[in-house]
This record gives C-alpha cells, sequence and structure tokens, in this order.
C-alpha cells in the first residue's frame, strides 16, 4: 500500500494531521513509536482555552478550568490573580490524545503503533518497530520535506494533491 500521506507521531498534532489529510480523502497512515497513544504523559495538561478549542475534543479530557492564579515569590510574598472567567483548561493529556486519534481514525486514518520512523528514502519511509524494519512507501515524490508553499502546520509531508488548508492565516515558522 502506498500512502498519500504518513503522519510521524500520534500526538495532538500527528492526530490533527492525520484527521485532516484522512478528512480531505487522503490515505493517511500515522505512525507512533510508542504501544499506547497518549502515554507515557510528558504534559503538565494547562491548555488556554483556545488551544483546547483547537483540539476538538469533548469535555472528557477536562479536569478542571482555570480562572487564575497565585504567583508566589520565595520570599514568601504572593501576587494573586482573578480574570473572573476560565481562561484555560487543565486536561487529561491521555484522554485527549486518545480522543484526538479516535478522530482521525473514525476519519479514515491508519495507525500503526509501536513503530518507529528513522529515515526517508526517496518517497519510502523507513521504520522500525513491533513489526521489525519497514519501508512504507508514500506518494509525495517532490515533497520530502516540510513544504511552505501549503502554509500548514500541520503538513510536514505534503500531499502530492492539491489541498486546501483548513488553517488559514497559520504560517511556518
Ligand atoms: C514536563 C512537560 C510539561 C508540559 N506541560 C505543558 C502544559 O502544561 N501545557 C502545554 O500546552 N504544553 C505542555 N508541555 C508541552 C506539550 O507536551 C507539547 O507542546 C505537546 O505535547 C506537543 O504536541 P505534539 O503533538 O507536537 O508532540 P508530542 O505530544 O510530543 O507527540 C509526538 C509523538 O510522536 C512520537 N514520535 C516521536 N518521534 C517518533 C518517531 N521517530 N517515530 C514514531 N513516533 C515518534 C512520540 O512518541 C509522541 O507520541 C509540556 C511538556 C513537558 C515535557
Amino acid at each position: 500500500m502506498t500512502y498519500d500521506v504518513i503522519v510521524i507521531g500520534a500526538g495532538p498534532a500527528g492526530c490533527a494531521a492525520a484527521a485532516e489529510c484522512a478528512g480531505q480523502g487522503l490515505s493517511t497512515l500515522c505512525i507512533e513509536e510508542h504501544g499506547t497513544i497518549g502515554y507515557p504523559v510528558q504534559c503538565a495538561g494547562l491548555l488556554s482555552n483556545s488551544a483546547f478549542a483547537e483540539c476538538r475534543v469533548s469535555e472528557r479530557p477536562v479536569l478542571t478550568r482555570v480562572s487564575g492564579a497565585r504567583v508566589v515569590s520565595g520570599l514568601g510574598s504572593e501576587v494573586l490573580i482573578d480574570a473572573k472567567t476560565p481562561k484555560a483548561v487543565v486536561a487529561d493529556r491521555g484522554s485527549l490524545d486518545r480522543e484526538m486519534a479516535e478522530a482521525a481514525a473514525n476519519s479514515g486514518a491508519e495507525f500503526l503503533l509501536k513503530t518507529a520512523a528513522y529515515g526517508i528514502r526517496g518517497t519510502t519511509l523507513l521504520t522500525r518497530g513491533v513489526h521489525g524494519h519497514a519501508e512504507i512507501p508514500f506518494s509525495a515524490p517532490h515533497c520530502s520535506r516540510w513544504s511552505p508553499e501549503y502554509n500548514c502546520p500541520f503538513l510536514p509531508y505534503a500531499p502530492c494533491k492539491d489541498v486546501p488548508c483548513r488553517y488559514p492565516g497559520r504560517s511556518i515558522p
């Protein structure tokens, strides 16, 4: 099978990319080196309301909402910040990542766990993992690197078809 798009890493960015590509009708594979999506958790889970909204998940991962902060100095003085309304959420990253992966899978993306990418040869992604070494072809001959012309932060390997980006206004740093 030759995939239009192979996404490396099933974190929030990878899952969003996979969902977007699969939703556009591209055959999409997302590979993840760990055996479980969202684990191990290496994040405190504090997300601004807008960042959380961009994840397009349910309220399930929300552990609590944050409307202020108490900043304590080493000398014991403190500053209280009260925004009155919730400005951020603390999310359970494991649950958030899994819900995003589920959305990508529902859009048609395939997932391959316990598989790590270690290189690209031409239009083939080189991987090693639970299935041993594998070479997975993808169909983006002229795009085996970040493609600024797509102006999209979620497409490190631009597909060979012209795909309109749903994230206007974003630019690649
Ligand atoms: C201790 C800590 C606390 C943090 N706290 C916060 C916080 O409170 N709020 C906040 O907004 N951000 C926080 N962050 C940052 C946040 O975790 C990242 O910004 C976010 O996870 C980035 O998402 P991502 O999808 O780009 O990458 P990741 O979530 O890192 O996902 C990348 C995925 O790719 C996989 N992968 C990597 N290389 C390969 C490969 N070669 N082959 C296959 N799979 C691969 C990894 O296993 C991983 O699952 C924190 C980070 C740390 C370390």
